[in-house]
């Protein structure tokens, strides 16, 4: 963790407003606990969001607010995934659906707006299909708000750091482990990893795990910390440049904005399409797989 405290929750409100004073932008963390094979801690996608968001604004400048841990899974394309790579007997998941996802993501959003931040970067360690919803809902809603706002999903890292060319591994693969073993390392223990030939599935464990790499995760964190502080730059210079309107938006303009808004188009996100593939219909993740027209 930084020397200078950067954790909204943890500073006083003497050291909050100082650095509101200095540099008054947002960084909103979120992810979920889920199941990242039995050799990463479940709250993987929210923990590194926050490491990482926490360094950035260290080094650049910011506030950090406290991460989320409930993001979207069991419905849809989320079901089908967690039936191959969960499987029913450990479904650990602190999971919301999309809808309730949104309008959280976008009650964060207002109040941060509503206390005069200029520029928020929402940062979702958790992907998946809401990986195409969210810039799109962000831009839905930037002119609702005068507070300039951007997202990084997934692993974050602008390219891999392995020095081979088999890639990130996928979900819990070695890019992400390698990730957290950067940022929280007493929440990656390699030791646990299955042997080579037990079955599975590995509580959703991904691909070249045993070549994770605690240094290229470092690279990749910095390389992360570098974009983190040019778009935090560029997004404090577009408020400069833009003409805030200064009018919060109220709970019941953020329910109007949502009813005619982006209710009606929820039906087209990602995140809201169950998919052809539904899990078979003894699997615990059938349930919920259908996802309901919310429009
Ligand atoms: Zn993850």
């Amino acid at each position: 963790m930084p020397t200078r405290e950067v954790r909204w929750e943890r500073m006083f409100p003497d050291e909050l407003e100082a650095a509101f004073q200095q540099c008054p932008l947002a960084y909103l963390p979120y992810g979920l606990c889920e199941p990242h094979g039995p050799q990463n801690t479940l709250g993987m996608d929210a923990l590194r969001a926050h490491a990482a968001s926490c360094l950035a604004a260290a080094a650049h400048g910011g506030i950090v607010a406290p991460p989320f841990y409930w993001h979207i899974h069991e419905h849809g394309g989320y079901g089908t995934w967690a039936h191959r790579r969960v499987g029913d007997a450990r479904p650990w998941l602190t999971a919301i659906p999309s809808w309730m996802f949104f309008k959280n993501m976008f009650y964060h959003i207002r109040a941060v707006d509503a206390l005069g931040f200029h520029g928020a970067i929402l940062f979702s360690g958790h992907s998946g299909p809401h990986h195409a919803d969210v810039p799109k809902f962000l831009d839905m809603l930037q002119s609702h708000v005068d507070v300039r706002l951007f997202c990084i999903i997934g692993a974050g890292a602008p390219e891999s750091r392995f020095p081979d060319d088999k890639g990130m591994g996928g979900h819990a693969g070695r890019g992400e482990t390698s990730l957290l073993w950067a940022t929280d390392a007493d929440c990656v223990d390699l030791s646990r990893m299955p042997a080579s030939d037990a079955p599975g599935p590995h509580f959703a464990m991904g691909d070249e795990v045993e070549t994770s790499s605690r240094r290229a995760g470092e690279q990749m964190v910095a390389d992360l910390v570098q974009l983190m502080g040019a778009k935090s730059k560029q997004l404090l210079e577009d408020y400069a440049k833009s003409q805030p309107k200064r009018a919060p938006l109220t709970f019941e303009r953020v329910e109007a904005i949502w009813e005619a808004e982006i209710r009606p188009q929820l039906k087209t996100f990602a995140s809201m399409q169950s998919g052809t593939e539904s899990p078979p219909e003894d699997s615990r993740w059938y349930a919920n797989w259908h996802v309901p027209d919310r429009g």
